[in-house]
C-alpha cells in the first residue's frame, strides 16, 4: 500500500459527509463521542456490500459508495427515522486512489444530501466489501414497524419497482435496452434513491412499513407476516416504469416489480380511514406512490390478477435468461 491507513482515512473519510454540532468528537480518536436527541429512540442498522455479490466486480467506485450509504438510509426511511451519523468499515484489496477518491465522492454526496456525517470506520485490506452502520432518531415511540398491519388495511408502494433489477442486468449485459432506457435503469441499479422524506412523513399515516430491497413480493410477504396476516396484491395496479416496459415488456415488467431486488422503494400500509388523508396530505402523483393492494387475515402474499392468483418464481435473476447476448 503506497498510502499508509491513515494518511488514507485522514485524505479521503475524514472530511466526508457533513459536519455536524452533534458530533464531539468524530474521525480521528479511539472511536466517536456522538450526542443522542433528547425526547427520541436512537435508531440503528448496517447493511454490508460484497463486491461480486451485492454489486458486480467492476461497478463505478461512487456507485458503491453511494449504495453502501443509500441501503442503509433506506431502512431508516422504512422506520419513519431521520439519520444523523455513520460508520464505514471498508475492506480494500489494494489503495488505488483514483478509485478511493470517487468512492468517498459518491459516499458523501448521498450523505451530504440527507445530513449525515462520517463519524468513524476501520480499514483493513482483502477482498473488497463495504460495511456502513447507520445511526438516526426517530420520536419516541413513533417508529415505524412491520408489524402494524390490520387485515382491511391498504397496501401500498412507491416509485417503479422492478428498474433496478433490469438496471443491473443492463449493468452486466444481459439485457439490451434502448439508449435512453438503459441510461435511466442503470442509474437505477446504480444510484438508487432511498425515500427519506416520504418515511418521516408516513409516520402520521403508516400503520406498517418496510423497506423493498430483495423484491416487493417477498418483502410484503415479509410485513404480512410480521403482523401475522396476508396480503393480496392486484398484479394490475403494480406500478412500473415506461423504460422498463419498453425494455422487457409489459408481463415481465411486472414480474420484475413483482420479484426484482434492490429497489430502495417504501412498501407500507394504511388503515381504510385514513386513506383520504393520506392522499390530500401527500398527493400521491406529487409522491410518487400507488395503491396495490389489501391486508388480509390469511397468511401469505397473493397477486391477484382477473380472479386468479399469479404465480411468480421470486427469482428477478432468472428473468432475463432468454436475453443473454
Ligand atoms: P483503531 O486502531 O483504534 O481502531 P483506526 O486506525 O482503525 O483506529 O482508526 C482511526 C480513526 O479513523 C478512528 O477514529 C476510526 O473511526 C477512523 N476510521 C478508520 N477507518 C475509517 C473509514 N474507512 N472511514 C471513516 N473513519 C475511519
Ligand atoms: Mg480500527
Amino acid at each position: 500500500m503506497g498510502l499508509s491507513e491513515f494518511a488514507l482515512i485522514d485524505r479521503y473519510f475524514r472530511k466526508c459527509g457533513v459536519r455536524r454540532t452533534d458530533v464531539r468528537v468524530g474521525v480521528g480518536d479511539d472511536a466517536a463521542l456522538l450526542e443522542p436527541q433528547a425526547g427520541g429512540e436512537l435508531v440503528a442498522a448496517i447493511d454490508t456490500l460484497v463486491a461480486g455479490v451485492h454489486f458486480p466486480h467492476g461497478s463505478p467506485p461512487a456507485s458503491i459508495g453511494h449504495r453502501a450509504l443509500a441501503v442503509n438510509l433506506s431502512d431508516l426511511a422504512a422506520m419513519g427515522a431521520r439519520p444523523s451519523w455513520a460508520l464505514l468499515a471498508l475492506t480494500l484489496p489494494n489503495v488505488d486512489e483514483a478509485w478511493l477518491s470517487e468512492f468517498a465522492a459518491g459516499f458523501s454526496a448521498l450523505a451530504y444530501a440527507h445530513d449525515v456525517a462520517l463519524v468513524g470506520g476501520d480499514t483493513t485490506s482483502g477482498p473488497l466489501c463495504v460495511t456502513v452502520q447507520i445511526l438516526g432518531h426517530v420520536p419516541r415511540s413513533e417508529g415505524l414497524l412491520r408489524s402494524g398491519a390490520r387485515p382491511g388495511d391498504l397496501v401500498f408502494v412507491s416509485g417503479t419497482p422492478g428498474d433496478a433489477a433490469a438496471g443491473l442486468a443492463v449493468e452486466q449485459g444481459r439485457l439490451n435496452a434502448p439508449d435512453e432506457g438503459a441510461t435511466y435503469l442503470r442509474k437505477r441499479f446504480l444510484f438508487p434513491a432511498p425515500r427519506m422524506a416520504l418515511g418521516e412523513r408516513l409516520r402520521s399515516y403508516a400503520s406498517a412499513c418496510i423497506d423493498v430491497s430483495d423484491g416487493l413480493l417477498g418483502d410484503v410477504g415479509k410485513l404480512a407476516q410480521a403482523s401475522g396476516c396476508g396480503v393480496e396484491l392486484s398484479y394490475a395496479e403494480v406500478p412500473i416504469s415506461d423504460a422498463l416496459v419498453q425494455a422487457v415488456g409489459d408481463a415481465r415488467a411486472r414480474e420484475l416489480a413483482l420479484t426484482g431486488g434492490d429497489d430502495y422503494e417504501l412498501c407500507f400500509t394504511v388503515r381504510p380511514q385514513n386513506v383520504g388523508r393520506l392522499q390530500q396530505d401527500l398527493p400521491p402523483e406529487r409522491w410518487g406512490y400507488s395503491l396495490i393492494g389489501v391486508v388480509r387475515e390469511a397468511p401469505g402474499a397473493v397477486v391477484m390478477s382477473g380472479g386468479n392468483v399469479m404465480e411468480f418464481s421470486h427469482c428477478g435473476y432468472d428473468h432475463f435468461a432468454s436475453s443473454l447476448s
